[in-house]
């Protein structure tokens, strides 16, 4: 009851003719409405603004009926403010004019009795404020150059607060693949398309025509794809360009169908200008930014000269020159002068495909490569398929743009480094320029690496040889410094390198290691230097006190002024030449000697005998001591033969399971009388039968011999002890006697050739220093060992060991005792 009091009360109020036309003449729009919605009053200016036509109001009408259904912004305003009962204010626009829209709620004690609506021509300062703000907000995020989103979206975000549109959009143009894609947007558009090619679509048609393009109502238009058939409402795009390239779109919808002002074009003509500078500044930042990180990698790669991941740097180098290009791919052929051909060997990007190898002599069917290679020329094709020359290969490839330029290492080509694109834009000829001489750094780089790899492996190899070869290598410089001293002469010398190095040579040569014409072959005139011919010989003494022969070898660089650069010394250990030398020598008079004997015994013995006038049986006598000196001579051969067999590893063993107690009685069989005629008993204690893993007839000897030496260097009336044991795997023989003995410093060398100890028996016994040598040699083929205890004058016993058989063999004889 009193809502509706105050109500005819603001009725009345407004009924006045008077304040009717005071209001009339306002320079603004002025509606009053009641809480329920009906009109009470509207001054001519207000009517003609948002009515649908002139009225007086008379019965009153509700805002709906008479405000006109364009004005939806009016409504909703008066809608809301009379449901909040809070002012409220919108822009609208109504025939190219910018008016704002304020709705007053009008209180009386406190309580709504209704709202007022206020409408104000705004367009003048609405265009020049709007404009502002967007330039202002755009040139402020431009400050934070290089996110060209946040550029787009302020500018969106921007351009809705001012105009009366419900969606604001910017698409971008894709250079590369030419279409058309959303980057900003303000969202509560319930229709769009994200992405379109040029040409397609009333947007499309504007990109492509750098004009605005603005729709009524997009339900009607036959250029507009819509996404749904429902889709209605206003349409606007404006290109986004700079200096006449396309950069993208502005465009806004409106859900009601109406038509876009003058003002409202040319407003949003001027954002997308200032859109489009913005756009292409960061664009251009971006790219340059972009490609001076690339270049300052690139040289940082390119200068880097780790050889370790060669191929790795060179494929990032590859990648990296595709990069700075934005190409999709790019590959690398390089040139074989040993096959005569190009072979692809590094690629990056988009594969295509290219033959992994151009015979030189094809190339003529490469006529791109021909001319790059062989002309020398960088060669840029824009647009294949259309290029007057139509390069065969590279449309069968599907290349579109291509740039092939030459790799030199100094002036030689080494290869062709190719970029292409297949789907992306055009390459300029500032990448032309770029390309050409990234290019050549990373031919600098390939032929520094391969040359770097080569000399890394030249060295290693050579430090490797220098150091394990087994020789000693010494190297001075030319002030006859060491400066290299391997492993080898380290060892021989006694002296590490760390304590060689760096010295004069004189000092380690002279001074510590004695070598006196090697340091006076060093410092001597080169002159002399060059005379030499034969290795210096000398004898290196050892901590130990033991002496080695070394051959020193020498060469040597001398400058044009005769000056020495560097001496190479080879120093060889020639002790064990010299020795055998030494030994050949000493063999050769032995056997002479050895020879000779029995040769004379033989002699003499055989012209005695014939001599008529002895008795038969002196004749006898003398025939048979001929015939021992024969035996004698025929065992020293026999001897030469075995060692000759052993030293040329030609000995023949026939293993089998021999019983050790066999082969002993054929020995004191064979050796009975020999030992007898000296009065030397044979004794031999028989233990249980041993079988060996061996070969008889080599065993024989082993024992005979060992025996042999027993009667040999025993004197008269002495004892020889022959028994058999076993210890773990092995059987043991041993041959006691108590003969001159051995000093122990002889125990090892009297296993070698051609050695005879100094003994009281030596001259008597005869022999060539060899039996020993022989027995040693074949224990250790049969898996044994020899070794002896000696005491000199006393006796000495010999040990030989030899690997029992797996199972036990009867014995042929069998005896306790035997002398
Ligand atoms: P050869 O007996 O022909 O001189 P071997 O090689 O058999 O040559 O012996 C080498 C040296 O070992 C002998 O010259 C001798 O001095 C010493 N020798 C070998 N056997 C014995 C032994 N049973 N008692 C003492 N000296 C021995």
């Amino acid at each position: 009851m009193n809502n509706l009091l105050r109500s005819s009360a603001l009725k009345k109020f407004f009924q006045f003719a008077e304040f009717r036309a005071f209001v009339d003449v306002l320079s603004f729009g002025l509606v009053a409405i009641l809480p329920d919605g009906q009109v009470t009053f509207a001054n001519k200016l207000a009517q003609s603004i948002c009515f649908k036509e002139l009225t007086d109001l008379n019965p009153f009408a509700s805002y709906r009926s008479v405000i006109h259904p364009k004005h939806k912004i009016v409504r909703a305003l008066i809608a809301e403010v009379l449901k909040t009962k809070e002012n409220a204010t919108r822009q609208v626009e109504w025939e190219g004019k910018v008016y704002a829209c304020e709705a007053r709620i009008v209180t009386v004690n406190k309580k709504c009795v209704g709202c007022v609506l206020l409408l104000n021509d705004v367009t003048a300062t609405a265009h020049r404020e709007g404009q502002h703000a967007i330039i202002y907000q755009i040139s402020s995020a431009l400050s934070e150059i290089g996110n060209l989103h946040h550029v787009v979206q302020v500018a969106v975000n921007q351009i809705i607060k001012v105009l009366p549109v419900t969606n604001v959009k910017i698409m971008l143009h894709d250079a590369y693949s030419g279409r058309l894609q959303i980057v900003a947007d303000t969202g509560n558009a319930k229709h769009h398309i994200t992405q379109l090619n040029v040409g397609e679509g009333a947007a499309g048609k504007c990109a492509q025509e750098l004009k605005p393009v603005s729709i009524y109502d997009i339900s009607n238009s036959d250029i507009y794809i819509k996404r749904r058939k429902k889709d209605k409402g206003a349409f606007l795009a404006i290109p986004i360009a700079n200096k006449g390239r396309l950069l993208g779109i502005l465009n806004v919808h409106d859900t009601t169908p109406r038509y876009f002002s003058e003002q409202e074009i040319q407003f949003l003509t001027i954002v997308a200008n200032e859109i489009g500078s913005a756009i292409d500044n960061g664009i251009l930042y971006e790219d340059l930014r972009r490609k001076v990180e690339i270049l300052s990698e690139l040289s940082y790669t390119a200068s880097f000269s780790h050889t370790s991941n060669f191929e790795g740097q060179v494929q990032h180098l590859v990648r990296l020159s595709g990069e700075l290009l934005d190409a999709e791919g790019c590959y690398v052929y390089m040139y074989s002068a040993v096959k005569r051909k190009f072979i692809l060997r590094y690629r990056y990007g988009v594969d295509i495909n290219v033959p992994h190898e151009v015979d030189e002599d094809d190339m003529s069917r490469n006529r791109v490569l021909l001319s790059v290679y062989r002309d020398q020329q960088t060669i840029m094709i824009n647009d294949v398929p259309r290029d007057y020359t139509k390069p065969a290969r590279l449309i069968k490839l599907g290349v579109r743009n291509f740039i092939s330029t030459p790799l030199y290492a100094g002036e030689e080509p080494i290869g062709i480094l190719s970029v292409f694109n297949k789907r992306r834009g055009n390459f300029t000829s500032e990448d032309k320029q770029l390309i050409a001489i990234t290019t050549q750094r990373i031919a600098t780089k390939i032929e520094n690496a391969k040359l770097l790899k080569r000399l890394a492996n030249e060295k290693d190899i050579l430090d490797k040889t220098v150091e394990n070869i087994n020789e000693g290598v010494v190297v001075l410089n030319r002030k006859r410094r060491i400066i290299i001293w391997n492993h080898y002469m380290a060892g021989l010398s006694e002296l590490p390198e760390e304590d060689a190095v760096d010295q004069p040579s004189y000092k380690i040569f002279f001074s510590r290691l004695g070598l006196k014409q090697l340091t006076r072959f060093i410092y001597s005139d080169p002159d002399k230097q060059k005379n030499i011919t034969q290795p210096i010989e000398e004898v290196l003494v050892r901590s130990d006190g033991s002496k080695l022969w070394i051959a020193c070898s020498i060469s040597f660089d001398v400058n044009e002024d005769n000056k020495l650069r560097d001496m190479i010394i080879v120093i060889r250990n020639v002790t064990a030449e010299k020795a055998l030398m030494r030994a050949k020598n000493e063999f050769l008079s032995l056997t002479t000697h050895e020879l000779r004997t029995p040769l004379a015994a033989v002699k003499g013995y055989l012209s005695m005998a014939r001599t008529s006038s002895i008795p038969a049986s002196s004749q006898k006598r003398y025939l048979n001591k001929a015939y021992d000196a024969t035996e004698r001579l025929v065992g020293l051969v026999e001897e030469l033969f075995d060692v000759v067999r052993i030293d040329e590893n030609r000995v023949e063993l026939a293993v089998e399971a021999i019983s050790l107690h066999d082969v002993v009685l054929q020995c004191i069989e064979h050796l009975s009388q020999k030992a007898q005629s000296k009065n030397i008993p044979l004794i031999y204690t028989a233990g249980s039968n041993i079988v060996v893993w061996a070969d008889r007839a080599k065993t024989q000897h082993i024992i005979d011999n060992l025996v042999d030496n027993a009667i040999k260097y025993t004197p008269a009336k002495g004892t020889i002890t022959l028994s058999i044991e076993t210890r773990d795997t092995d059987a043991v023989v041993m041959i006691h006697d108590t003969g001159v003995g051995i000093p122990v410093h002889s125990y090892d060398r009297i296993f070698d050739r051609f050695v005879r100890v100094d003994n009281p028996l030596r001259i008597k016994a005869g022999g060539a220093g060899l039996g020993l040598y022989i027995v040693k040699n074949l224990v250790e083929l049969q898996q044994g060992k020899v070794w002896l205890t000696s005491e000199v004058g006393k006796g000495s016993t010999f040990y030989f060991s030899l690997p029992l058989a797996p199972k036990a063999v009867p014995s042929t004889a069998y005896a306790k005792e035997s002398s």
